[in-house]
């Protein structure tokens, strides 16, 4: 089973804008349970704000550098 924010997630977008390669989806959204170590799903299950740039690992999206 994907992770249940797979369509809604903010990543859907930095990906469209070429921010982001396939690699995180494929990584964790579409993983079968990768995605309970995304660190944006577990913020999101406490209710905890977190950035839309932040990557599933932690760590924020380099614009200056495409990932
Ligand atoms: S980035 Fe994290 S919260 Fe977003 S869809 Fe992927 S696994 Fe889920």
């Amino acid at each position: 089973m994907t992770c249940k924010w797979i369509n809604a997630c903010p990543m859907r977008d930095l990906e469209s804008k070429g921010a982001v390669n396939d690699a995180w989806r494929i990584d964790y959204c579409e993983s079968v349970g990768i995605w309970k170590n995304c660190i944006r799903y577990q913020m999101e299950e406490r209710f905890l704000p977190h950035s839309d740039d932040m990557l599933p690992d932690g760590s924020f999206v380099d614009f200056s550098r495409r990932t």
